[in-house]
């Protein structure tokens, strides 16, 4: 792979630039930064030993490419190379490419493989999406293969792009990096959307360029010997949103659509989904008082700097208000919208104009930060892009909390009196953030769209709501009869009686569950006949902690530590480890946390550890089969793990556990850290639950024994599932066959649930299905006592297993067993599950 070195004078700069290519790149990487003095990174300069230094690190005979930032820069790297002997000199380029733009090009087409010159032509191309989108001539690019693009025997996909944001940086990067694994096909790309030629695929700067907003329709065309296959890996990446998770919430755009009945009037309108739900209810007008604003001139120019500066103050207490009554009412970090609020109050993008009025003008302060305000807006929803007109709203929000402390007019916060459902034009976050769901059942808007930060915390708050429904919906009276479908974006005026009634039922089994289920999240999931089942998380860093707290969870399941190990250039070291897991069980304030080793290898390549590559990773040297041939890197964590289980309820469990032998192996091990942490006089666990994964199909066969020689099983069902039916989990084409619902896993389930019971051991299930509704009952039913499962799914679980006795989930295990597929096995809970299962949708 080619080498890539940042020279800057600044050091944090040049770390910085590294982060960002990494981040498109991967840690695979071969790239390092030479920034600032070797003697004190804190001083600007640069030094040609460092570079040299740099360079040595990523030296390859394919080539190592140098960007630099300026001046001295490029005097330092010249003779960096004149240090080299003449044989490695011939292989380092120095380019002249923009730093930024330039290393993120560049690693994009290193990490797919590209040339020496393709690298540096990709490089020297990186300012050409942003000179398209600034509208300013755009530099050629050479190496383009648009132009050599033989249209004979080629094959060609078209694709609607779905993310939000559309083909940005990074699912442009994934794009570029899927084309390029196949390098002897010409892969080209064109948007049809906005009739732009095709460009080549396998160009971050060519793709980025091709403006692919969501919606937009993209035709691949791939000609060379494997064409089919790359263009099925590009359209299993499209399926995949291109790696982006986007908010499954948000639904795709419809334009707002009115059906008028034969009276001529407007029964129901489609906008676009933006928070799921139904609500039915009288129509609620929203509308904000206009405000006037003064247009008097001033005299004292720092008096009414001073108003406006208390106002500004006053705003940001407020927003502080907000973003504290918004973190406690949702579940997901929606205080980073008020912080992005409370950026704009500090921007001088808006002070410096407003400034300018009252001290120049002589503007009163009101009208002077409107204007600002309007202009900054403006900007803003001009803009093609969706998402960034959406922040104009943001804009404006804060801008009428300045504006009326200023005028000093009291803003009572928005009361409804009776529930109903609300219309606006639009809202903005912070009056969406005090609607409360008893009363405000749901929200219509006729502007706006899903990305909007109201419709975000209508989603948080669990409102439904649908947006963009155009301005005939401000027709409506207040008091008419409404019903929202937040599913589909429909919005129906005063329905026929039978659709009323069809809509009832169904809001009303849903919302009920739905509240129920979040408002009893911390409360246990106890069964209707007595027994309690441990629900706990599944996380994979110190901030997953907290949100499993918020979201209920009694405690961790399984804290994939691997995390931790990932996107670095070296192993965390023993303080490392101990201080985040320490932080992590902190988090958890009392409640368990169960630490699993390192699960390396499989899918969770760790550059570091110098793992061979291999035919069949799943199947080859991973988890605990890699920490018992390297006894130090394992033990540096069971020293970290037992030191914090010394303080807090922690325990340890090995993963990918195949045979007793590994188990006796790791357990060796731990004794050996233990006498380590003995010998250093260091507080530690004298004793440390210890458990394993199952996961295995040789573990659940042999559960018996293994039953004898662990305090717990815990039941990784993903992999038990692909182990069970030989089909990789990460290959979407053996995808179905995978189904953890199947009996044959179930049996297993059941035969190590029995091993576990006639040795007095506990089991638990961590893998997916411990969060699917399905399977809920049905674990339940064979008796596993604690599911972990990612933090979002574990309101409605509770509530499932709350709904269902023991003695019904036994008969519904017991008939899951002899069931003859995943799909049966899923009919049969459909017809005997006491609660729609859609709460956890
Ligand atoms: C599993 O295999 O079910 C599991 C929980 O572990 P992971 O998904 O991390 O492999
Ligand atoms: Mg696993």
């Amino acid at each position: 792979m080619i080498g890539i070195v940042i020279v800057s004078h600044s050091a944090k700069l040049a770390e910085g630039v590294v982060e960002l290519a990494r981040n498109m790149g991967g840690a695979e990487l071969a790239i390092q930064a030479a920034g600032g003095l070797t003697t004190d990174d804190t001083t600007l300069g640069t030094d040609p030993i460092l570079i040299l230094n740099a360079i040595e690190h990523v030296y390859s005979e394919d080539g190592v490419i140098v960007l630099m930032d300026l001046g001295s820069a490029i005097l330092s790297s010249e003779m960096a190379l004149e240090l080299l002997p003449e044989e490695k000199r011939s292989k380092i380029f120095l380019c002249e490419a923009p730093i930024v733009e330039g290393a993120i090009a560049a690693a994009v087409q290193a990490r797919i493989g590209g040339s020496i010159q393709q690298v540096i032509n990709e490089a020297r191309g990186a300012l050409m999406p942003k000179s398209t989108h600034l509208n300013i001539g755009v530099p050629e690019i050479s190496q383009t293969q648009a132009a050599s693009a033989s249209h004979e025997n080629h094959l060609s996909i078209q694709l609607t792009v779905k993310n939000t944001l559309g083909l940005h940086a990074r699912p442009a990067a994934r794009f570029v990096q899927a084309a390029g694994k196949f390098p002897q096909e010409t892969i080209l790309v064109s948007n049809l959307t906005t009739k732009k030629e095709s460009v080549n695929a396998k160009s971050i700067n060519n793709v980025i360029t091709l403006g692919v907003r969501q919606g937009h329709q993209i035709e691949v065309t791939a000609s060379g010997p494997n064409a089919r296959a790359a263009l099925d890996a590009i359209k299993i990446l499209a399926e995949n949103n291109f790696g982006d998770q986007e908010e499954s919430a948000i639904a795709e755009s419809v334009p707002s659509t009115a059906v008028i009945s034969t009276s001529g009037e407007v029964s129901s309108l489609t906008g676009i989904a933006a928070s799921g739900g139904i609500a039915l209810g009288p129509a609620f007008l929203y509308r904000l008082a206009p405000t006037e604003i003064p247009e008097h001139h001033i005299e004292n120019a720092e008096q009414e700097w001073e108003k406006l500066l208390e106002s500004i103050a006053k705003t940001r207490e407020e927003i502080e208000t907000d973003r504290k009554s918004a973190t406690n009412r949702t579940y997901h970090n929606t205080a980073a919208i008020f912080e992005a609020h409370l950026m704009f109050l500090e921007d001088e993008a808006l002070l410096s104009p407003t400034r300018e009025k009252v001290f120049k003008e002589k503007q009163n302060a009101a009208l002077a930060w409107q204007t600002s305000v309007e202009k900054i807006s403006a900007g803003f929803r001009n803009l093609e892009d969706a998402y960034l007109q959406a922040r104009g709203k943001d804009v404006e929000d804060v801008g009428r909390q300045v504006l009326l402390h200023l005028l000093g007019i009291n803003h009572a916060k928005f009361v409804m009196d009776i529930p109903g459902i609300l219309i606006a034009a639009d809202l903005t976050p912070a009056e969406t953030s005090h609607f409360e769901p008893a009363t405000v059942l749901g929200i219509c808007t006729a502007f706006g769209g899903p990305t909007s930060h109201s419709a975000i915390l209508a989603r948080e708050l669990g409102i439904p709501a649908v947006v963009g429904l155009g301005d005939k919906i401000l027709a409506l009276q207040n008091g008419q009869h409404i019903i929202l479908d937040g599913e589909n974006g429909k919005v129906f005026i005063d329905p026929a009686p039978e659709i009323i009634n069809q809509y009832s039922i169904k809001a009303d089994t849903l919302r009920q569950a739905k509240n129920k289920a979040r408002l009893e999240r911390a409360a246990p999931a106890v069964t209707r006949d007595g027994r309690t089942v441990e629900i706990a998380a599944n996380i994979g860093s110190v901030a997953g902690a907290q949100v499993a707290v918020e979201s209920g969870a009694e405690g961790v399941g399984l804290f994939r530590t691997e995390f931790l190990f990932l996107n670095r250039t070296s192993a965390p070291d023993e303080e490392e480890q101990y201080q985040t897991y320490r932080a992590t069980a902190k988090a958890l304030g009392g409640r368990p946390l169960i630490i699993r080793t390192l699960d390396a290898g499989g899918d969770k390549s760790i550059p570091y550890l110098n793992l061979e590559p291999e035919a069949n990773p799943f199947l080859g040297w991973r988890a605990i089969r890699l920490c018992l041939t390297q006894p130090e890197l394992f033990k540096t964590q069971l020293r970290a793990i037992l030191r914090v289980a010394a303080e807090f309820p922690v325990k340890v469990m090995f993963p990918m556990i195949a045979t007793l032998d590994e188990l006796r192996r790791a357990k060796f091990l731990l004794a050996e850290a233990r006498e380590e942490l003995i010998a250093r006089n260091e507080a530690y666990a004298e004793k440390l639950e210890t458990g394993i994964m199952v996961e295995i199909p040789s573990v659940t066969q042999m559960a018996d024994l293994f039953a004898c020689e662990v305090d717990f099983f815990s039941i990784g069902t993903n992999d038990l599932t692909q182990y069970t039916f030989a089909a990789d989990r990460t290959n979407p084409k053996v995808a179905s066959l995978a189904d953890a619902c199947h009996p044959a896993v179930l049996r297993q389930i059941h035969h190590v649930v029995d091993a576990a019971r006639a040795n007095n051991i506990w089991v638990g299930v961590c893998g997916e299905l411990a969060g699917n509704p399905d399977a809920i009952p049905i674990l339940l039913g064979l008796g596993v006592s604690e599911l972990s499962m990612s933090s979002p799914s574990i309101p409605g679980t509770k509530e499932i297993i709350r709904s269902w006795t023991v003695a019904d989930a036994e008969k519904l295990a017991s008939a899951a067993l002899e069931s003859e597929s995943a799909e049966s096995v899923r009919k049969l809970v459909k017809s005997t599950a006491p609660l729609n299962t859609n709460i956890l949708d």
